[in-house]
């Protein structure tokens, strides 16, 4: 008789809670996260996502499933007893510390994680879908894939792409030409950032002083427009191509290049998160105007304006 090894998963639950909070600025808030499983969360680095399950009124995290089909489990509940699921980024992780940083933008109680976070207090509980440092393998979740002899780097987001864009800016070795661009809600939202040599950060605040704020996306936008007519390498690597359209109303606009080492040029590699109606705009903009290469492009949209993220 073969005994078959228990599946280890590549992403797992840890139920943790809330050990730290830092106000950063208006927009951002940083939430520590402990628990004592914490320390077989992997840290991977770069723009790695985890899911929370957010408490439910009267329950908290007690239906939160907890075994390796944690999402057949949750789905199998009656919605009243489904925590809600949000994706957010690990700014830090600290396995030794059994600590995890999760940046939050606060953009009001429209949404149950926005609201769970302007609440939040040292001791409350949360459910986190995370990398699992005991899978034996790479888990994945995250996108930052750029290839070795890529020209130039560019990383661009709107602000519930900051904590990615840090994260991936801190890790850069010194010496490798990128440009980040960051459109954040206000002048105050600047956040320190250490950036090696190389890389040139550019902060667009929406509003600054007492000036109406610039539409959502309109800055980024025009950003990277500019950007790309004069990046190292991009020229004449690709004809502009004609793209599917992508109801981002009806689906998620999530197009990464899988493989960093076939049929590419070395031209730029682009990294792109935020709203997902901006990123549509811009992903038109690089493939059938600019004629970027579609294959070094990772457009994500993270979240959509006037739509719960369910
Ligand atoms: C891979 C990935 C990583 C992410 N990382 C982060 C992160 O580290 N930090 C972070 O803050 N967000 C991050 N996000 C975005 C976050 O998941 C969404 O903003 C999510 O909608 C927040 O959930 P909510 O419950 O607050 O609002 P929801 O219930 O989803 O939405 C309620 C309403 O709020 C609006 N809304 C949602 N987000 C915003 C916003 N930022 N500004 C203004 N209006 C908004 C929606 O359009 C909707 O009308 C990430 C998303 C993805 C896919």
């Amino acid at each position: 008789m073969t005994v078959e090894a228990p599946q280890i998963p590549a992403y797992r639950t840890f139920a943790v809670r809330v050990s730290g909070i830092r106000r950063l600025s208006p927009s951002f808030l940083r939430v520590t996260f402990t628990g004592d499983d914490l320390r077989d969360c992997a840290p991977n680095g770069w723009d790695q996502r985890i899911k929370l399950l957010l408490p439910l009124p009267g329950r908290g995290i007690s239906d939160c499933p907890t075994g390796p089909d944690w999402y057949e489990e949750w789905r199998a509940l009656p919605p009243e007893r489904q925590n809600p699921i949000r994706t957010y980024t690990v700014r830090a992780t600290r396995p030794e510390a059994r600590e995890i940083d999760v940046d939050f933008v606060l953009h009001g109680a429209t949404g149950p994680a926005s609201a769970w976070a302007g609440q939040a207090a040292v001791g409350d509980e949360v459910a986190l879908v995370a990398p699992n440092a005991r899978f034996p393998g790479p888990t994945g979740g995250y996108e930052w894939h750029p290839p070795a002899d890529a020209s130039c780097l560019v990383v661009a987001g709107d602000e519930t792409a900051v904590p990615a864009v840090c994260a991936i800016v801190e890790s850069l070795p010194a010496g490798r030409p990128a440009r980040i661009l960051l459109e954040i809600p206000t002048a105050d939202d600047v956040l320190p950032l250490a950036a090696p040599d190389g890389v040139e950060v550019t902060w667009l605040p929406r509003r600054v002083a007492t000036e109406p704020a610039a539409p959502h996306g309109a800055l980024l936008t025009a950003a990277l427009v500019r950007a790309v007519q004069d990046l190292p390498g991009a020229t004449g690597t690709s004809r502009p191509s004609m793209l599917d359209d992508v109801d981002v109303d009806a689906s998620i606009l999530w197009e990464v290049p899988e493989d960093t080492a076939d049929g590419r040029t070395s031209g730029p590699y682009v990294w792109l998160a935020g709203e997902a109606g901006t990123i549509k705009g811009l992903r038109r903009h690089l493939v059938q105007e600019a004629g970027l290469d579609r294959t070094s492009i990772a457009f994500m949209g993270y979240w959509r304006l006037g739509r719960v993220s369910d």
